[in-house]
């Protein structure tokens, strides 16, 4: 099962990535981990990547486009994955494209997660005060959400047209959201 797993922040898409990554016994990608994993252990690339996040803007294209394309051709991506976080624009939806069909590996499905404003930005307040990200704050969180809006939100209409998408309501118990969504997927 190859998935992507969509939506703006505090939709619970970490959360869910998690449930279906063990339901299905395929590694959750997640491009913001990886950033944090090297920002954490002070790599180049972490170095880089940095500025970008605490402000909430995307990292460049090249950098992003790369992490994807190495993790998914390591060994324990080759009976599926689930990608959390990318793509994020529609140049990453090309670089993904190019990265899939060199890998001879179509997506099955896109998972769309939705939630109200309200409730996204009191999920964000709280987990800003439980994670203390260095990127929960106000401003960065704000410019997320535009980001969102303006960049990724648009792309949901390409995998539509696709036949890959699959929208379900974020709000909820975590466990009824995951039960439904693995019904809609089989
Ligand atoms: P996330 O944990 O998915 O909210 O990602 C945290 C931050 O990492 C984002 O605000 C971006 O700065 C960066 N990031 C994660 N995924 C991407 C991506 N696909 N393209 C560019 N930047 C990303």
């Amino acid at each position: 099962m190859r998935l992507l797993i969509m939506g703006p922040q505090g939709v619970g898409k970490g959360t869910q990535a998690a449930l279906l990554s063990e339901h299905y016994g395929i590694p959750a990608i997640s491009t913001g981990d990886i950033f944090r994993y090297n920002i954490k252990n002070k790599t180049e690339l972490g170095v880089e990547a940095l500025a970008y996040i605490n402000k909430g803007e995307l990292v460049p294209d090249e950098l992003t486009n790369k992490i994807v394309k190495d993790r998914l051709a390591m060994d324990d991506a080759k009976n599926g994955w689930i990608l959390d976080g990318y793509p994020r624009n529609a140049s990453q939806v090309e670089a993904l494209d190019a990265i899939l069909a060199d890998l001879g590996t179509p997506l099955d499905a896109v998972v769309a997660l939705d939630a109200d404003h309200d409730v996204l930005m009191e999920r964000m307040r709280k987990r800003a005060e439980i994670e203390g990200r260095s990127d929960d704050t106000p401003e960065a969180i704000a410019k997320r959400l535009d980001v969102y809006a303006k960049e990724t939100a648009p792309l949901l209409a390409i995998y539509d047209g696709r036949g890959l998408l699959k929208t379900f309501n974020g709000v909820g118990s975590v466990e009824d959201i995951q039960a439904t969504i693995v019904a809609e997927l089989g």
